[in-house]
């Protein structure tokens, strides 16, 4: 029995009439009054007939709707797909030369999506600057996206100043894609995000890719206990794949020297 504050503010309806000495609503028929006895006194209080229900049920779905549009909301805001990252697919990509193999891997990490998601199996893409392991990792986002998984592609500095409610979203995602792994802050509050980050993730079973510009052997050894703590999470789950070759930015930067000694040189 709804005891109800609001029926005193409701509209009186034209056609409410009166039955047994309780109102009742002329729209849907049921009773906004009822009665009861106490201490041998006999009380009569409002209720909610059926379309206050109904019209107290839509603006609690609408509540909810706007609440969940706002999250997506959020999310998409922490995620970096929405810039140049997502036109980056495996078909455009360079597959050739010294990555090819690791391009290749990150295609059949797609097709066995299914089974790495129920595995928890998630990659370590890491390399120089340049080598184009994030284009790999937005590759991978853009292909998982078109089969209609969630996925959310961002960096751990941006997660850091994330609230836990966005943290625990992150958790509800099927592929989430940690960029640059190890270029954080290295502030003890830094390291205890990024942890928090790894480990909700870590145990709701989830994969996480992550990007790194590091090597592995930072990865194996590390030396800071803050990190060793957050590696040993990722290489349980991550398989590590090497991206390599000349970085891209370097050869731009050698382009750009060589035409300057090709201009000086007269
Ligand atoms: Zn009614």
């Amino acid at each position: 029995m709804l005891f109800n504050a609001l029926a005193a503010k409701a509209p009186p309806s034209g056609g409410d009439y009166t039955k047994d000495g309780l109102i009742f609503c002329g729209k849907c028929n049921t009773p906004k009054q009822c009665r009861t006895v106490v201490d041998g006194e006999e009380i009569v209080y409002s209720v909610w007939c059926d379309c206050m229900k109904r019209a107290d049920a839509e603006e609690k779905r609408q509540r909810k709707e706007i609440e969940r549009a706002f999250k997506t909301a959020e999310l998409r805001r922490l995620s970096m797909m929405g810039n140049k990252l997502s036109k980056c697919t495996f078909l455009g990509a360079d597959k050739g030369g010294d990555n090819a193999r690791s391009f290749k891997i990150c295609e059949r990490y797609v097709e066995k999506f299914p089974q790495m998601l129920k595995d928890n199996r998630g990659l370590l893409l890491f390399g120089g600057v340049g080598t184009g392991k994030t284009f790999a990792a937005a590759c991978v986002a853009n292909a998982m996206l078109e089969q209609n998984y969630s996925v959310v592609m961002t960096s751990l500095v941006t997660l850091i100043d994330g609230t836990d409610e966005i943290i625990r979203r992150m958790n509800e995602i099927d592929l989430l894609i940690l960029d640059d792994l190890g270029a954080e802050r290295s502030t003890d509050y830094g390291f205890e995000r990024i942890y928090a980050v790894c480990d909700a993730r870590y145990r709701s079973n989830k994969p996480v890719i992550y990007t790194s510009n590091l090597p592995l052997d930072a990865f194996k050894h590390a030396e800071d206990i803050r990190c060793a703590r957050i590696y040993d999470r990722v290489l349980e789950r991550c398989y590590p794949v090497e991206f390599r070759g000349v970085s891209r930015r370097k050869r731009e930067a050698w382009r750009g020297f060589e035409e300057m000694n090709e201009l000086l040189d007269v």
